[in-house]
C-alpha cells in the first residue's frame, strides 16, 4: 500500500488521487453499448446468449418462479433464516421511520399547498452475482420498496453456475414477497429492465449496485430512455479516519472487508499517527494470509493507499475531497469532528462500529454512491422509491388575495393568457 504525506502533496496531487478509476479509454462503454444494442434488438434471446457468454451457463428459461425458489430456500440452516430475520427486522424498522407525510402550508390566506408521495409503479432491481452473490443488497432494495408500495418489482440477478440464483437470494425474495427473479446479469439485465423484453417488463426506475458494466449502462439507459436510475453505485470503496486511538487490528480488517468485493475497489487509510498507519499496514498483510478472498482483496489494496495528516482537521478535509461512500471514523473523539463531515454515502463512528454492521444488519441501507458522487447524491432509502407530487388549492379569498401579483407578475413575462386565467377568475369572484 503506498504510503503520502498529506503536507507534500499540491492541489493536482490530491485530485490524482481522489480520482477513481472511471474508464479513461471508453472500453467499458464499447461493450456495454453493443450489449445494450443487442438486448434492443433481439430481447431474450440475446439474454440468453449473454448468459453463456459470460455467466458460462445454459438457460432453457429466464427465470425462477415463486415454486422453484421456495424449493431452493429450503437448504438454509435456521441460524442463516434467523440472521437473515434480524437484518429484515432492522432494515425495515430503520426504514419505516422514513414515511412521514409533510404538512400543509397556507402561504396566503386562501392558499393552500403541500406534497404527497406517491410510490413509483414499476422498479427494477438488480442483485449482484458475479464474484459474491448479494442477498443483503436485495433486503437494502426490496424492503424500501415494499414500504413504498411500488406496484411491480421486477428481480435480476445473474444465473450461478447451475443455472438458478443461490439460497440465500431464494429465501430473501420469500421474505419480500417477490414471485419471481429473472436469470439475467451485468448490462444486459440493466438493457432489459430499461427496454423491456418478452419476458421482462420496462420498468420506471432501475436500483442496485454492480460492477463497471452494471454501473455504465446504467448510467448510459438514463439519458437515453425513460427509465431513471437510483444513482452510479459501482466498485465499493471505504475510507478510513485513524488517530492514535485507534486499533490497528479492526482498522486492517475493515480496509480488507471492502478489498474483498472485488480488484476495482478502493481502501483508503488517512491517519493522524504514524505508528497506527504502519502498524495498520503490517496488520493487512497479515490479515491477507488467511482470507479466502485474498487473491481479489491484493489487488484492491495493490490500487489502495494510506496518507499521513497532522491532524484530524486535516483528515475531514481530505475524506469531504475524496467523497467515500463509506466512511469509518476509527477515533474516541469522532463526536468532535461528525459535524464537519460534509461528503460521504454512509458513517460508521468510533472503533466498535465497523462498516459490515451496516453492509448486512444495523439498519441502515448498503446502496450508496461511490466515485465521489457521494457530493450530490444520498444512498438508497424509502424517498428513492416514491415520487412527491405537489397539490395546491385555492378559495374565492384565496384568489382575491394572490390573483392580482400572478397577474402582473405574467404580464412582466409577456404571458397573457396566463394573466387571463387569473383575470377570469377574479372578475366572476369580486
Ligand atoms: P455483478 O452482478 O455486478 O456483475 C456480474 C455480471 O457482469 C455478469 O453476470 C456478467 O453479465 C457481467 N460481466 C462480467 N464480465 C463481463 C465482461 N467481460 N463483459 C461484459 N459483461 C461482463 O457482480 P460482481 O462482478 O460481483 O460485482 C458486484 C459489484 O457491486 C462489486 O464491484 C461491488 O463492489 C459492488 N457493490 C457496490 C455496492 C454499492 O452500494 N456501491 C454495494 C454492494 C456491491
Amino acid at each position: 500500500m503506498k504510503v503520502y504525506n498529506y503536507s507534500d502533496l499540491n492541489k493536482q496531487d490530491i485530485e490524482r488521487l481522489v480520482q477513481r478509476n472511471v474508464d479513461p479509454a471508453n472500453e467499458i462503454r464499447a461493450v456495454v453499448e453493443e450489449v445494450i444494442a443487442n438486448v434492443r434488438e433481439y430481447g431474450d434471446d440475446a439474454l440468453i446468449g449473454y448468459a453463456k457468454k459470460f455467466d458460462k451457463v445454459d438457460l432453457d428459461k429466464l427465470y425462477l418462479d415463486k415454486d422453484e425458489l421456495a424449493e431452493l430456500a429450503t437448504t438454509l440452516s435456521d441460524d442463516q433464516k434467523s440472521a437473515l430475520q434480524t437484518a429484515y427486522n432492522n432494515i425495515y424498522k430503520f426504514h419505516q421511520t422514513q414515511v412521514k407525510a409533510e404538512d400543509r402550508v397556507e402561504t396566503m390566506p386562501g392558499v393552500s399547498c403541500w406534497r404527497e408521495a406517491r410510490p413509483i409503479e414499476k422498479v427494477g432491481l438488480y442483485i449482484p452475482g458475479g464474484s459474491a452473490v448479494l442477498p443483503s443488497t436485495f433486503l437494502m432494495l426490496g424492503i424500501p420498496a415494499r414500504i413504498a408500495g411500488c406496484h411491480e418489482i421486477v428481480v435480476c440477478s445473474p444465473p450461478q453456475k447451475n443455472g438458478k440464483v443461490n439460497a440465500f437470494i431464494a429465501y430473501v425474495a420469500g421474505l419480500l414477497g417477490v414471485e419471481r427473479i429473472y436469470l439475467a446479469g451485468g448490462a444486459q439485465a440493466i438493457a432489459a429492465m430499461a427496454y423491456g423484453t418478452k419476458s421482462i417488463s420496462k420498468v420506471d426506475k432501475i436500483f442496485g449496485p454492480g460492477n463497471q458494466f452494471v454501473t455504465k449502462a446504467k448510467t448510459i439507459i438514463q439519458s437515453t430512455t425513460t427509465t431513471a436510475i437510483d444513482m452510479p453505485a459501482g466498485p465499493s470503496e471505504v475510507l478510513v479516519i485513524a488517530d492514535e486511538t485507534a486499533n490497528s487490528a479492526y482498522i486492517a480488517a475493515d480496509l480488507l472487508a471492502q478489498a474483498e468485493h472485488g480488484i476495482d475497489s478502493q481502501s483508503i487509510l488517512v491517519s493522524t499517527s504514524s505508528k497506527i498507519l504502519t502498524d495498520a499496514i503490517a496488520e493487512v498483510e497479515l490479515q491477507l494470509g488467511v482470507l479466502p478472498r485474498a487473491e481479489i482483496a491484493r489487488q484492491a489494496i495493490d490500487n489502495s493507499y494510506a496518507v499521513l495528516v497532522n491532524d484530524l482537521n486535516e483528515a475531514i478535509t481530505f475524506s469531504n475531497t475524496y467523497a467515500p461512500e463509506h466512511l469509518i471514523l476509527a477515533t474516541e473523539y469522532w463526536q468532535q469532528i461528525t459535524g464537519s463531515i460534509i461528503n460521504a454515502g454512509s458513517v460508521f463512528l468510533g472503533n466498535l462500529t465497523p462498516e459490515s454492521a451496516g453492509d448486512y444488519a444495523s439498519g441502515t441501507n448498503h446502496t450508496l454512491p461511490t466515485s465521489a458522487y457521494a457530493r450530490a447524491y444520498s444512498g438508497v432509502s424509502v424517498d428513492s422509491f416514491v415520487k412527491k407530487i405537489t397539490f395546491q388549492h385555492i378559495t374565492p379569498e384565496g384568489i382575491q388575495n394572490i390573483g392580482p401579483a400572478v397577474e402582473i407578475l405574467a404580464e412582466m413575462e409577456g404571458l397573457h393568457a396566463h394573466k387571463n386565467a387569473v383575470s377570469v377568475r377574479l372578475n366572476d369572484n369580486q
